[in-house]
């Protein structure tokens, strides 16, 4: 199949003016993006390849499939002129294009089995990697490189939650736990606002084209919450009746919740006098100064308006998770521009940690697990930033504009490669499935 997306010189111009990195490490992030997207799934075998036809996820056997052809589409079969070669695999397109294999469809495919898909993988990797190293100082492969990565690690993280849907077992069961609590004002911080640089800048590498690019917005002053809403602040709004008061909905929360017919969050259950919650395969006792957590954006508004508080806009989150007001400049993380890890931000591990652990990933402007742990609902719906372009994988942002709203900051599930304070995660706001949470501002301005 040949598809053409645009001329090259459009393209070109385009594109972000990438450093080139050391083709040896974009070949380990290759790697290490398709081991840990291997060991999430590995286990699956027989009827759990294809699982249930939920909305929410998809069959396994062909989301692994999907994850070869996107690379394969990008880093290898696309050519100079804007067409593409054909795949290496007979009738590719027709099984894993996401874009024109309807989601309800892909039960019913002639899909490869797992033996087969697993080496259609190991192919397209071993010629990615090989062509890295013939083209080093490619630096449109280099782009669709560190696309093809980000996308693997998306839909790690999908397969992740896939797990915790289908009440399968953990798949990192004996990660242990990266940072202890340390002790962390419950106190709201107190923001001036003013102008804000929402959005990534050409100076930061490879971003997506949602993120493009930083402009001025104004801000109010504002207080958030240092740490996200835990079990115990979300335990008293379901044990006020919070789900079954019509007054904390709004209309369209009302209406979700008419159908979910909840009682509280999904995988609460009270089997007894205890609340427990069900992970993966198993139950444990609510861990209650943990986030909540598989939260929609209508039970957090919900919880918002018991709580007398109100989400943060995107913008306010950036501000209180990226600007160094003493340097006059945003950083890359809440702690700065270093490279993530454990004592940072609970990322890339196997479960929620107390909301107020990684201290040394603090803000600047002193808020906590900015990034890592779950991530958080705003208030904003998913709009394109001023003088948007869409990039060369048009179907990432474009379709989803006007209907989903837009979450920060990454999960327990998320790749450290993966995140910063720019990047910008939506979902549509009936989904409790991911690994969401909530954090609040006080209704009333400081100023
Ligand atoms: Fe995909």
């Amino acid at each position: 199949m040949i598809a053409i997306f645009m001329d090259e010189l459009h393209y070109s111009k385009l594109m972000i003016p990438l450093v080139l990195d050391d083709p040896e490490y974009l070949a380990g992030q290759l790697v290490a993006s398709r081991n840990r997207s291997t060991r999430i799934t590995c286990d699956l075998e027989a009827d759990r390849l294809l699982g249930p036809r939920f909305a929410t996820v998809n069959p396994p056997l062909w989301e692994i499939g999907h994850l070869a052809w996107f690379q394969e589409y990008w880093c290898l079969r696309r050519r100079p002129s804007g067409a593409y070669a054909p795949s290496i695999l007979p009738d590719a397109d027709k099984l894993y294009d996401s874009a024109a294999v309807a989601h309800e469809t892909r039960w019913n495919l002639p899909l490869p089995d797992i033996k087969r898909t697993r080496g259609y993988q190991a192919d397209v990797l071993e010629r990615v990697l090989r062509r890295l190293t013939r083209e080093p100082e490619d630096e449109s492969l280099q782009y669709f490189v560190r696309l093809a990565v980000a996308h693997e690690d998306m839909h790690a993280e999908a397969f992740h939650y896939t797990r915790q849907t289908l009440a399968y077992s953990d798949p990192f069961p004996d990660a242990g736990a990266p940072s202890e609590p340390a002790a962390c004002s419950v106190a709201d911080v107190d923001l001036p606002g003013g102008l804000f640089r929402l959005g990534a800048e050409p100076a930061d590498g490879f971003v997506f084209d949602n993120e493009k690019w930083a402009h001025d917005v104004r801000l109010s002053p504002f207080r958030i919450a240092r740490v996200a809403v835990t079990n115990a602040d979300y335990l008293k709004f379901v044990e006020d009746s919070g789900y079954a008061r019509r007054d904390f909905w709004d209309e369209e929360g009302w209406t979700w919740l008419q159908s979910a017919q909840q009682q509280a969050p999904r995988y609460w259950i009270r089997p007894d006098d205890t609340w427990r919650l069900r992970r993966f395969a198993h139950t444990i006792l609510l861990p209650l100064d943990s986030p909540v957590m598989h939260v929609n954006w209508h039970e957090a508004q919900a919880y918002c308006r018991f709580a007398r508080r109100r989400l943060p806009t995107e913008a306010e989150w950036e501000y209180a998770a990226a600007l160094d007001s003493t340097a006059g400049k945003k950083r890359r993380y809440p702690w700065g521009n270093a490279h993530p890890q454990a004592a940072y931000a609970n990322l890339e591990s196997s479960n929620t940690l107390a909301v107020n652990a990684c201290a040394r990933g603090d803000s600047a402007l002193g808020c906590r697990q900015m990034l890592g742990n779950v991530w958080e609902w705003t208030a904003t719906t998913f709009t394109p930033y001023p003088g948007y372009v869409v990039d060369p994988y048009q179907q990432y942002s474009q379709p989803w504009f006007g209907t989903h709203k837009v979450l920060r900051g990454g999960s327990f599930a998320t790749t450290q490669r993966l995140i910063r304070n720019t990047w910008r995660n939506f979902y549509t706001p009936d989904r409790g499935d991911i690994f969401a949470g909530i954090r609040t501002c006080a209704i009333e301005s400081a100023g």
